[in-house]
């Protein structure tokens, strides 16, 4: 089988690091991405130029339509797909459940959770016997991110579930899904979070004593997907120092 993959929101991140993992290992790679069309194309540039195959491609995986359109863009790019990643999230200023609002609640289940539920269901629609998903959780699933980002944790921890149920339904189709909760990760997103120097300050306190890199979460993201996890589904797998 030729292996073909989507990544959302591999312009940056954790995204972009598993995206130059799995065209390392000779996947063909649809890096998606929604507005950073630059670094979406360096990252297919670095592909393509130790002899990967990628092609970067536009959408912004909260709306229907648009997700559609990736897999159909992806299979006339690639051919057709057999492996997703929904690795696309966000996290919005550090604040207590108490101000937060209805808007951002919702745009943070539209981007991190409704995303992973229409990206898995196109998936499961089109993956062959042999392919496989992993979706993006974080520790905040379990830990609840108090005095941080709720919505945040509650859309990881509703993924996780997604995860788990989707597993139990595809099993006998001989597709997996799984998932990989990360702790603390050098990427962008804290300072979406109001504070970019997050990893560095709490890096210290965990077991490990260190935030980890993107290409750590990227290993495991390799694994889950490949044939060496074969007999793995409907597990979530923690890259997070300890914690
Ligand atoms: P990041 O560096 O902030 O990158 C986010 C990526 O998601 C970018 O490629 C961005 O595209 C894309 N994206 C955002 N909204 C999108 C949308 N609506 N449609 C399509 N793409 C969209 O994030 P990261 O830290 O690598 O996080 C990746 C995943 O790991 C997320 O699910 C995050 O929740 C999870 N995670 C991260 C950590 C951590 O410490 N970093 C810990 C636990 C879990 P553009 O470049 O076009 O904006």
């Amino acid at each position: 089988m030729d292996k073909v993959v989507i990544i959302t929101g591999a312009s940056r991140g954790i995204g972009a690091a598993t995206a130059k993992l799995l065209a390392a290992r000779g996947y063909a790679v649809g890096v998606n991405y929604r507005t950073h069309v630059r670094q979406a194309d360096e990252v297919v540039a670095q592909i393509v130029a130790t002899g990967g195959q990628a092609v970067a491609l536009q959408a912004d995986v909260s709306i229907e339509a648009d997700v559609m359109r990736l897999f159909d863009e992806a299979e006339r790019a690639l051919g057709p797909v057999t492996h997703l990643v929904n690795n696309a999230g966000v996290l919005f200023t550090q604040s207590r459940l108490v101000d937060i609002d209805l808007e951002r609640f919702n745009r943070v289940l539209q981007v991190n959770l409704i995303s992973c539920f229409l990206g898995c269901r196109e998936a499961a629609r089109r993956l062959p016997s042999g392919g496989a998903i992993v979706n993006l959780s974080s520790v905040a699933a379990r830990l609840g991110a108090p005095f941080e980002y709720i919505d945040y944790a509650a859309s990881k921890g509703a993924i996780e579930s997604l995860t788990k149920g989707l597993a139990t339904e595809l099993a006998g189709q001989g597709i997996r899904v799984n998932a990989v909760s990360p702790g603390l990760i050098y990427t962008d997103i804290h300072a979406d979070g109001g504070e970019p120097g997050r990893v560095d300050r709490v890096g210290p306190t965990l077991p490990m004593k260190r935030g980890g890199q993107p290409e750590e979460v990227a290993s495991a993201i390799a694994w889950l997907l490949s044939e060496e996890a074969s007999y793995v589904t409907g597990s979530i797998i923690d890259v997070a120092g300890g914690r």
